[in-house]
């Protein structure tokens, strides 16, 4: 860190030669990049001191928190070691063996791995997986994958094409071919007047038509997170997904599930698809793995798929250069033993998940906030205009989405030591999950602090 650059000054490095992802770098130019400098537990710190709650652990990723110790000296003890070495040439590291061996115990059912460096590079895995495995079970017909409208699978040209967010595909002449989207199960969208779980069921029957249109013999796969994320937090009714498996299993379609952000605890299981009752046939997992520590990401090969592409499938012609990484395995397994030793996963499934769940609903009464839903450490609310509405609504009038109003939310939140962030009007968090119950209510006080600066 170069102490003797002004804010200022780093600001203005920042706009001449930084083009952020996902960012008009014009726009950021004129008021400068807010830079974060060091982070402790859930609290991280800009470089003018202020601290801040990370209500949203990084980008979804730093499950234990800041500030563990034990994950820099796993990576400087494999640094010093042995920094590189690569998996592809009948070569390999004992950190990504033990690795693959550790995540194939917290995976019954899925004794192999693939590595990436990424969860983007995890899905074009995917697909390439997918379509080998069928190849060799001698239907390479089945080459076509179903995912979902509002789904984030990624920002590589396999990763948005199988994501569903319009914006990306226009701008990237998205999606390649052999990729088809159904509707997401989200009730506020599609459900009005509506219970629920018939929402539920309905919304899975739209994979079925879509399986249907398509000729079943032409479809290799279905995927979609267990509760979508960067799409806004969308959990779907309990009926969603066990008749998406039922459906895929009447078909002989394989169901994926992105796992990389519910995979390691996020709802409060070690997989998503656990908490959510059903058993995919591929797990795309990264961000929890590390925590964000280090980049890492993959896929997690259930035995049906696993036992085909070895027992038959000859070379897989497919790798990165850090599939694998020693040092990424290193601290993933440095980072699986503190969420095990400290027993993250049953806390946020017993403890502190019931807590966030009862605080957001607690919200409902606050007259910005409709739809406050959580489910294990991810939640979301939508700020209305006004409760009530049509019979046949949602229950709130929304705002004109002109007016922006979750990005002045945001704003607020960011001005006030909150990290929440707004797609449209859904606010949204996923805390770390090494959050102690206090911490709990002071992410849910300072959500309810920040709701009243915006209305
Ligand atoms: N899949 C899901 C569900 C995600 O949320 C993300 C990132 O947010 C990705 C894939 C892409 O992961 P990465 O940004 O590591 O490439």
């Amino acid at each position: 860190m170069n102490a003797s650059l002004s804010t200022r000054e780093l600001q203005a490095l920042d706009s001449a030669h930084f083009i952020h992802p996902f960012t008009d770098t014009k726009a950021l130019a004129a008021k400068g990049a807010r830079i974060i400098s060091k982070a402790e537990g859930i609290w991280i710190t800009d470089r003018e001191g202020h601290r801040i709650l990370d209500g949203m652990s990084g980008l979804w990723c730093v499950n234990v928190g800041y500030g563990r110790t034990e994950l820099a000296d796993a990576a400087h003890r494999q640094m010093a070691e042995l920094p590189y070495y690569n998996s592809f040439f009948q070569t390999t590291t004992e950190p990504s063996i033990l690795l693959a061996a550790k995540l194939a115990e917290l995976s019954p059912g899925f004794s192999r791995v693939f590595f990436s460096g990424s969860g983007s590079e995890g899905n074009d895995t995917v697909l390439r997986l997918v379509r080998h495995y069928w190849s060799v079970m001698g239907q390479p017909k089945r080459s076509t994958i179903i995912s979902r409208w509002n789904a984030y699978h990624g920002s590589t040209v396999a990763g948005a094409s199988l994501g569903g967010m319009k914006y990306m595909h226009e701008q990237g002449g998205l999606p390649i071919p052999g990729i088809a989207h159904i509707d997401q199960p989200y009730w506020v969208e599609h459900g009005h007047g509506m219970d629920r779980e018939a929402f539920g069921k309905l919304a899975a029957s739209w994979l079925e038509d879509k399986i249907l249109e398509l000729g079943p013999e032409n479809v290799g796969a279905f995927i979609g997170e267990p509760v979508q994320g960067a799409g806004g937090v969308i959990i779907p009714p309990a009926s969603y997904w066990t008749e998406i498996e039922r459906i895929c299993r009447k078909y002989d379609i394989l169901i994926v599930a992105d796992e990389v952000i519910c995979g390691f605890g996020r709802l409060g299981s070690w997989w998503g698809s656990q908490r959510m009752g059903f058993k995919p046939d591929l797990m795309t997992f990264a961000k929890g793995v590390t925590s964000g520590y280090f980049p890492l990401g993959g896929v997690m090969v259930g035995d049906r798929v696993g036992e085909a592409i070895v027992e038959k499938g000859g070379e897989f012609e497919h790798g990165y250069t850090y599939s694998g990484h020693p040092v990424a395995c290193a601290v993933a397994l440095a980072n699986l033993d503190i969420i095990e030793r400290e027993g993250l996963v049953q806390r946020v499934a017993e403890v502190t998940g019931p807590r966030l769940r009862k605080g957001f609903a607690a919200l409902a009464d606050h007259p910005l906030v409709a739809e406050p839903e959580a489910l294990g450490f991810v939640a979301g609310l939508v700020l209305a205009k006004e409760k009530g509405g049509p019979a046949d609504g949602p229950g709130f009038v929304p705002f004109a989405p002109e007016l922006g109003v979750g990005m002045v939310c945001r704003q607020h939140c960011f001005d006030n030591g909150l990290v929440m962030r707004a797609v449209g009007d859904r606010m949204i968090v996923a805390p770390p999950l090494c959050m102690t119950e206090d911490e709990v209510d002071e992410l849910l006080r300072r959500i309810r602090y920040c709701l009243d600066r915006t209305y």
